[in-house]
């Protein structure tokens, strides 16, 4: 798997027997955007719109968040990119406007924040639709969704977005976008029934999940030993997550680290996940990864690793199966 991998460019990621796993990049900044095109993204899985927030003085105005979307869906035309709205909080913190919490990846996050500051809220989708116009590739995500309730209200706020935009310029066509919340609260996912009646698609949100399903800040040295991906709950609430969702009815993504991990990747192929979102520096590895196994090979490598009851005996299991293709 360390051969040169620039071959991979141009290909796409499909199975020995035919099955073409989608590669998308997650991106923040416009370099983000020429470095994935370089790499052959199938499209945009994730853009962190609060990184340009980062980036400034002040919350940017509409226009200029037009602009800066606006760069993003012409880097990408023909290929899908998906917004998730501001997701501040936490780790990412705006110098003008702080958040002062003991416990802030359990506090005023995310969705939290923007559905209590509705008019940051409405600038940016109205900022996102009036980017998109022309365009008919674009997406919005909803990151930290906890209830049905805040998919309720964040539908409702992006119908009102949707509503004053066509009012301002009726001469216009407009298009609803498709819209999906990062599944990334492990409340979340024993709503599944519940939110896919209302949004397009779910896009799991793997590093949040992990963090929460496991109660490990893995930027804390003493505990982060306890933090991985192929902890054996992790790997069975991503496939309790694909049960729950129909294939027929409701794409099923995954955004987080994870989908950039040559190990990981074979267990989310053999769940059969929709399309997989990852740095760009990932994708050229992952299309080789995906290129050398069937997915007949992946599911049976998952049904093992759902077997197995320890994260370092799943490790070795997927790290096996990578050698052996070496
Ligand atoms: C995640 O939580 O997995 C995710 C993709 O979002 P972020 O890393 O930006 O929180
Ligand atoms: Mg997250």
């Amino acid at each position: 798997i360390s051969q040169d991998l620039e071959q991979y460019t141009n290909q796409k990621a499909i199975t020995k027997d035919g099955v073409h796993l989608p590669l998308m990049v997650n991106a923040g900044l416009i370099a983000d955007f020429e470095k994935s095109l370089d790499v052959g993204a199938d499209g945009v899985g994730l853009y962190r719109t609060e990184i340009p927030f980062l980036m400034r003085e002040q919350f940017p105005s509409e226009e200029e968040q037009i602009r800066i979307y606006r760069a993003a869906l012409q880097a990408y035309q023909g290929k899908s990119v998906t917004f998730r709205t501001l997701d501040i909080g936490g780790d990412k913190q705006l110098s003008y406007f702080p958040i002062e919490e003991a416990n802030p990846f359990l506090g005023w996050r995310g969705i939290r924040v923007t559905l209590d500051h509705p008019e940051i809220f409405l600038v940016q989708v109205r900022a996102i639709l009036k980017a998109s116009q022309g365009f008919d590739n674009i997406r919005i995500s909803l990151p930290m969704i906890s209830s049905v309730e805040e998919v309720d209200e964040s539908l409702c706020l992006i119908d009102q977005a949707f509503y004053e935009v066509q009012q301002e310029q009726p001469q216009l066509t407009w298009r609803k976008p498709e819209v999906g919340i990062i599944l990334e609260v492990p409340s979340a996912m024993y709503q599944i029934p519940a939110i896919v009646k209302r949004v397009n698609f779910i896009s799991v949100g793997s590093n949040d999940l992990s963090q929460y399903l496991l109660a490990v800040d893995r930027n804390n040295t003493r505990v982060s030993s306890l933090y991985s991906n192929y902890h054996p709950s992790v790997i069975r609430a991503l496939a309790f997550i694909r049960q729950q969702v129909d294939a027929n009815t409701t794409g099923l993504y995954l955004c987080g680290e994870m989908a950039g991990d040559p190990m990981a990747v074979l267990v989310l192929l053999g769940m059969q996940y929709d399309a997989l979102s990852m740095n760009a520096r990932s994708i050229p590895k992952i299309k080789k990864i995906v290129q050398n196994f069937s997915l007949d090979e992946a599911k049976a490598i998952t049904e093992q690793v759902l077997q197995t009851d320890k994260a370092k005996d799943i490790h070795d299991i997927l790290f096996q199966n990578l050698l052996s293709k070496d």
